[in-house]
């Protein structure tokens, strides 16, 4: 019932000292992997000092960023 909207809920984690990232959506990916094609990479960007953050990928689903180790 509520699978959906946990589903939604994605985290990843990118290492202590990256700005800039590219992480892989897994909504995306099952969608590609369904159609056949399709993207599911999403490029984002986190200040150094910030331990966590947010990214939206291209079709709109939200994913959480923690930074690792500190
Ligand atoms: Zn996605």
């Amino acid at each position: 019932m509520a699978s959906w909207a946990v589903l939604e809920q994605q985290r990843v984690w990118i290492s202590p000292r990256a700005v800039s990232f590219t992480v892989v959506c897994d909504a995306c990916a099952q969608i590609a992997a369904a159609e056949g094609y399709g993207a599911s990479t999403v490029h984002g960007t986190l200040p150094l000092d910030a331990q966590r953050g947010s990214i939206e990928c291209p079709r709109g689903h939200h994913l959480r960023v923690e930074r690792d180790g500190r």
